[in-house]
């Protein structure tokens, strides 16, 4: 059999997102709506045994790269075990992980221990007064998680901050001193009309061509550093060890380099973040499916996968939010 997955578009799909929960600690206003409570149900979850079956399925058809997400990944019990069981599959390369940070400063030297490599941390702002307007959260807590987790020995350390005109633009270089202050790498990203959060924070759209400008008047830009395996297209800061990430589904996307698809808590696996193309793997699961049946469940799978998100197009299209996506 084959080890590489390609999709009918011929790109080679060696990353997964996946999801272990759909609950989160913060309520960023462009993430979740304030009031939902429409999560899914503990027995809906897919256990860790399940979570490792299809992750062994797909690693034997070529993913190397595992990104552990959510929701919020840490609020789920018990994390490092499933972490452990998943950097034993043969073929995953490389293990990461996507947190708010709000419980890493008590969690961050276990999940290293059981085989995260690197982490990516969302941090709009380094206002205790703004960060709880965006998220309802407590900006010392996600202070403290990233510097145990600087401690802790993680690197490279990614920000990621959802760029909002009028929320947080004017924050941008105060967070690129941080980031140089801490040798944290930096990505900026582009808000998305995924469900109705994301549709609202629309209107506070900045395109990140024009930041990009910005940001050139005032640092010298090295372009080109860093390829990297996402869609990040980044820059560095000449003098300093500061990377910058542009992340820019909406100026310019990059669906023709799409190489990821992301399994949710419930067993959906979503093809495209701005698409509903899914399959259904824990009817299959539960249903007492053999290794080798799953295998080729999960090759047939990427068939699915469309060739482009709408997000420009039909910005109305898209009801699931990214917490339930595994963003
Ligand atoms: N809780 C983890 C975290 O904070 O990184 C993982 C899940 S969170 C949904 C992943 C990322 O999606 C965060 O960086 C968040 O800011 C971003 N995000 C959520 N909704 C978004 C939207 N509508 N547009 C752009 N980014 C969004």
């Amino acid at each position: 059999m084959s080890t590489r997955l390609i999709d009918p578009f011929g790109r080679n799909v060696e990353y997964i997102r996946l999801s272990v929960t759909d609950r989160c600690d913060l309520r960023c206003f462009y993430c979740l709506p304030g009031d939902y409570r429409d999560f899914h149900e503990p027995e809906e979850w897919l256990t860790f045994d399940e979570i490792v079956r299809v992750i062994r399925a797909y690693a034997s058809l070529g993913i190397k790269r595992v990104r552990v997400t959510g929701g919020e990944p840490l609020v789920r019990k018990n994390l490092p075990a499933l972490v452990t069981q998943l950097s034993g599959i043969p073929g995953v390369e490389d293990l990461s992980l996507s947190t708010n940070a709000v419980g890493l400063s008590r969690q961050a030297v276990a999940l290293k221990s059981a085989g995260i490599r690197r982490i990516n941390v969302s941090l709009d702002s380094l206002r205790a007064d703004r960060f709880r307007k965006i998220t309802r959260g407590n900006l010392d807590k996600v202070i403290s998680g990233l510097m145990t987790a600087k401690q802790a020995g993680f690197y490279p350390v990614k920000i990621n901050m959802v760029i909002m005109k009028d929320i947080n633009d004017d924050e941008i270089e105060d967070m690129i001193e941080f980031c140089i202050e801490h040798d944290f790498t930096l990505r900026l990203i582009e808000t998305m009309p995924m469900g109705d959060p994301g549709r609202s924070a629309i209107s506070y759209y900045l395109s990140l061509q024009d930041v990009k400008q910005r940001l050139a008047k005032r640092y010298e830009l090295i372009p080109g550093v860093m390829p990297g395996g996402g869609p990040a297209r980044y820059v560095q800061i000449a003098g300093t060890r500061l990377r910058i990430g542009f992340i820019t589904p909406i100026s310019q996307h990059f669906c023709e380099t799409c190489n990821r698809i992301r399994l949710a808590v419930d067993g959906t696996l979503y093809l495209c973040l701005g698409q509903e193309h899914k399959f259904e793997f824990r009817p299959l699961l539960r249903a007492g499916i053999s290794d080798s049946e799953l295998t080729e469940a999960a090759r047939a799978a990427i068939d699915l996968k469309p060739e482009r998100h709408e997000f420009v197009e039909k910005p109305q299209q898209l009801v699931r939010f990214m917490a339930s996506t595994g963003g």
